[in-house]
């Protein structure tokens, strides 16, 4: 997705400034190109990477950091505003009666989208109604027809009728027993006069609440000018972006919502009905850029910290990606860990490792309640330096001596080792990530 690349590539530069409290110029040219690269790359307008870059340039040259903030937070807080406020708040939907009309071209996705949404609103309480009026593509009746039986939603079409207006005008009368009227229109190919004089003639008969155009995540630089067809000609108040699931970059999104002054409202993720999402920007932006979320993540750590009060050995969840893992490692890690909240919600927010891989580990890899860690920390207190550098040397004989000295039972030794072992292994598992994973837990995620 549009983002994807910027979180990583981001994060390179981020690193350098690693220690650093003050930003200068070079630092921030290079970040500035760092962004500019990716979001173009991902087919964001041109102008638009200017302006944002410009932005978070004059920022953070300008902005003093608030007291204590590392020059890489500070960097990482104003890409992020910057993002948030590119992308705005979600369009607002109301939970109330009202017609909204989809727009887009063909294969964008707004038959489906118009039946997805119609089962979002009856999740909601409501009671939708999809009206067909998509003369032009042969198979467009069948479709949302047979989408909307699966989403158990009322739907109102006529495959021997050719005049959409008049298909528009019945189908509103046909269903006026609805709260929520959703009008599906017609695509073409490329914007044409004949789609855009049909659009607002169905506009002027259904008198929408709101106009939403259907974009496929996957539409690069021709955005732009679609986006502002559609606006000139019915207004656009929100984006659908669709097909999120699959490997689109999505910058033409953000250009159309940035293009008609929009918001975005609802995200695709799949092809069946419930494949559907509210668009939530701040938690989308933080996974985008592989940031895991922010804010909590800041909070819940700076917490730890205090209680921890470790100085010198204060704990970076980042750090669990680097190295060799030590049973020292482990023992703060826990410590670190129980403070924070359970391991598998702190290891959602790691930057860069998102969510749903958590299905793909042994339910004992999470399991660290406080007891068993009083034990553990009792247990490691009897080992020597070298046996917590380097477990693996810890045979029978060791394990006797360590059980003796601790007061604890052999087979508790034996299970922080094991333990230690397990998190070991899908610590490795983590850092040989590579980016297929990586989609299939945004994937995930967004589910
Ligand atoms: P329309 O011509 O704009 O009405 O587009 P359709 O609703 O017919 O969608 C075109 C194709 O995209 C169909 O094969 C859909 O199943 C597929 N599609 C729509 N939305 C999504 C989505 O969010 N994810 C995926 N994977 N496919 C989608």
């Amino acid at each position: 997705m549009v983002l994807d690349n910027l979180g990583s590539s981001l994060r390179g530069s981020l690193d350098k400034l690693q220690g650093k409290s003050r930003l200068d110029e070079d630092d921030v040219d290079e970040i500035v190109r760092e962004i500019q690269r990716s979001l173009l790359s991902a087919d964001v307008d041109v102008s638009l990477v200017m302006d944002l870059s410009s932005s978070i340039e004059d920022r953070a040259l300008h902005e003093e950091p608030p007291g204590g903030t590392s020059a890489r937070d500070h960097v990482l807080k104003i890409v992020y505003e910057e993002l948030v406020d590119l992308i705005g708040e979600s369009t607002d939907i109301p939970l109330e009666p009202q017609t909204i009309l989809l727009a887009g071209l063909q294969g964008s996705g707004k038959t489906t989208t118009a039946a997805k949404m119609a089962w979002w609103f009856s999740t909601k309480g409501l009671r939708p109604a999809v009206i067909q009026t998509d003369t032009f593509r042969p198979g467009a009746y069948d479709q949302a027809k047979q989408m909307c039986e699966e989403a158990e939603v009322e739907f109102y079409g006529d495959p021997d009728e050719e005049d959409p207006v008049k298909i528009a005008r019945e189908g509103m009368e046909a269903t006026e027993d609805a709260d929520i009227h959703i009008v599906d229109t017609a695509g073409r190919h490329a914007l044409e006069e004949a789609l855009i004089d049909e659009i607002e003639e169905i506009e002027r008969q259904v008198n929408p609440d709101r106009s939403m155009l259907v974009l496929d995540a996957a539409i690069g630089q021709g955005a732009k000018d679609q986006a502002r067809e559609f606006d000139d000609s019915i207004g656009i108040d929100g984006v659908v972006i669709t097909k999120l699931d699959g490997t689109a970059k999505g910058g033409g999104a953000l250009t159309a919502v940035n293009e008609t002054d929009s918001s975005i409202g609802f995200l695709g993720t799949g092809e069946t009905v419930q494949d559907i999402e509210r668009f939530e920007p701040n938690g989308f932006i933080s996974r985008l850029l592989g940031m895991g979320d922010l804010k909590q993540l800041s909070e819940r750590v700076e917490r730890a910290m205090q209680e921890t009060q470790e100085g010198e050995d204060d704990w970076d969840p980042e750090d669990i990606m680097k190295g060799s893992f030590t049973l020292k490692d482990m023992q703060k890690q826990m410590e670190a860990m129980n403070k924070m909240g359970p391991l598998d919600q702190v290891l959602d927010m790691i930057p860069g490792l998102g969510g749903g891989f958590k299905d793909e580990l042994p339910d004992d890899a999470m399991d660290v309640t406080q007891d068993r860690m009083r034990s553990f920390d009792v247990i490691m207190d009897s080992m020597t330096e070298e046996e917590l550098e380097n477990p693996r040397i810890v045979g029978a004989s060791r394990v006797r001596r360590i059980a003796r000295g601790s007061g604890k039972g052999e087979e508790l030794v034996q299970e922080l080792l094991e333990q230690h072992k397990m998190m070991e292994r899908t610590i490795k598992q983590f850092q040989g990530m590579g980016d297929g994973d990586m989609q299939r837990m945004m994937k995930k995620l967004q589910n």
